[in-house]
This record gives structure tokens, C-alpha cells and sequence, in this order.
């Protein structure tokens, strides 16, 4: 589904130029799920930015069901972002939102109609284990619940391929054996993914 031929990303700092990766290759197939592990400054968030789309590599290139995304028009990038959704440590939930605007933020974004939108956040809550708090704040909710509430939200946009960055490295013993259970059986549903 995605492939990294040969990619490399060099970031500019104040002490010179800084390589997060060199050479990086390797193909993500349709429904697998991989492991990135590594220590800290591997590059891993910088992997996995680049194959959530964000940023494009120095060199080499990243491949999206055959086509290069460098090479794609600036509409062809845009529908090739929305088949990817990301999960992070942190959560990044807006604590002004419910759980249930928090899902449906992403796609108020991409102007889908009201009910379509209605639909597939009801739908997610439900997937992610977190109907039962639609109405409630961040700040109201458990880390367990809160990352439940951003997986709803990566979900709600029905990705081919989700990313997770330490989706549960802040959470309890208890809490992360959940979330990967419930990342575990998102990839039994048929979505690809990456998780650090
Ligand atoms: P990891 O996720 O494995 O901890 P990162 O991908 O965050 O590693 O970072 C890899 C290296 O790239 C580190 O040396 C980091 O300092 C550097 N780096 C990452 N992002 C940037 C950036 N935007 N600007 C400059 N250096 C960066």
C-alpha cells in the first residue's frame, strides 16, 4: 500500500544539518500492521510523518498505491492525506470540544454533509469504546479514554492506513493493553498500520 524507496530527511538546525533518516526502505502492505521500534532521535516520528504525508523526504520517495506522492498535483495530495489518519502520545483533543466534536472536527473540515458526519462519528464512538462519554470534555475523561476519544476521530475519517506514535506510552499498564487490543482488532477490520 505505501513504500519508501530509499529515503532520506535532512533537517537544517543552528549546528549544522541534522540526518533523521538515511536510506530508508521498505513497503507497508494492505492490512498488515508494522512495529516501529528504535531508541529516541532514531527518526521514528520523522518516519512516520513522512508517511502520513506531512513531509516530503530529501531524497528518495514514498509511494501511495503505485504513485509517487512528490510527484502529484496538489488535488491528488489532498485525497491522498485523507486516507491516512494519525494517533499521537499526547492525544491533541481540543478541550473545548466534546469527544463527539472532537471526532467530527476533521470532517467539518473536509465539508461533508451534516448527517454523513452525524453518522460516521456515532459509528466511531461506538468502535473505539467511548459512545458512553459522546458529551463529555478531555478534561473529564481518564488517558485510557482520551486516547479512545482520538482514535474515534482517526477513525470517523475511515483511513486505509492509520499511524500511531507511542499511542501508549502516557497510560497505566492496564490502559495500554486496551488500546492495543482495540488497535489490534481496527487492523483485524481491514485498516493498515503503523504504530511506534
Ligand atoms: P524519534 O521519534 O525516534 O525520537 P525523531 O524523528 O523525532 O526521532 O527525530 C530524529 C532526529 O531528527 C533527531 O535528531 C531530531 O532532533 C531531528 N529532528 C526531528 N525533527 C526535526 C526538525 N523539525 N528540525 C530539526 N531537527 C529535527
Amino acid at each position: 500500500m505505501i513504500t519508501l524507496e530509499q529515503v532520506e530527511k535532512t533537517y537544517a538546525s543552528g549546528e549544522g544539518p541534522v540526518q533523521a533518516l538515511g536510506g530508508v526502505s521498505f513497503a507497508l502492505g494492505e492490512g498488515e500492521c508494522w512495529g516501529i521500534v528504535g531508541p529516541s532521535g532514531a527518526g521514528k516520528s520523522t518516519l512516520l510523518r513522512l508517511m502520513a504525508l506531512l513531509e516530503e523526504p530529501t531524497r528518495g520517495r514514498v509511494v501511495l498505491d503505485g504513485v509517487c506522492f512528490a510527484q502529484s498535483s496538489p488535488r491528488e495530495k489532498r485525497r491522498a492525506r485523507q486516507q491516512i489518519a494519525t494517533v499521537f502520545q499526547d492525544c491533541r483533543l481540543l478541550s473545548r470540544r466534546t469527544v463527539a466534536q472532537n471526532a467530527a472536527l476533521p470532517l467539518q473540515m473536509q465539508r461533508l454533509p451534516r448527517q454523513e458526519i452525524a453518522r460516521r462519528v456515532e459509528e466511531s464512538l461506538w468502535q473505539a469504546g467511548i459512545a458512553h462519554k459522546a458529551g463529555a470534555y478531555p478534561a473529564q475523561l481518564s488517558g485510557g479514554q482520551r486516547q479512545r476519544a482520538a482514535i474515534a476521530r482517526a477513525l470517523a475519517q475511515k483511513p486505509r492506513l492509520l499511524l500511531c506514535d507511542e499511542p501508549t506510552s502516557a497510560l497505566d499498564p492496564q490502559s495500554a493493553g486496551e488500546i492495543l487490543e482495540l488497535l489490534r482488532q481496527i487492523n483485524e477490520g481491514g485498516v493498515t498500520m503503523a504504530v511506534i
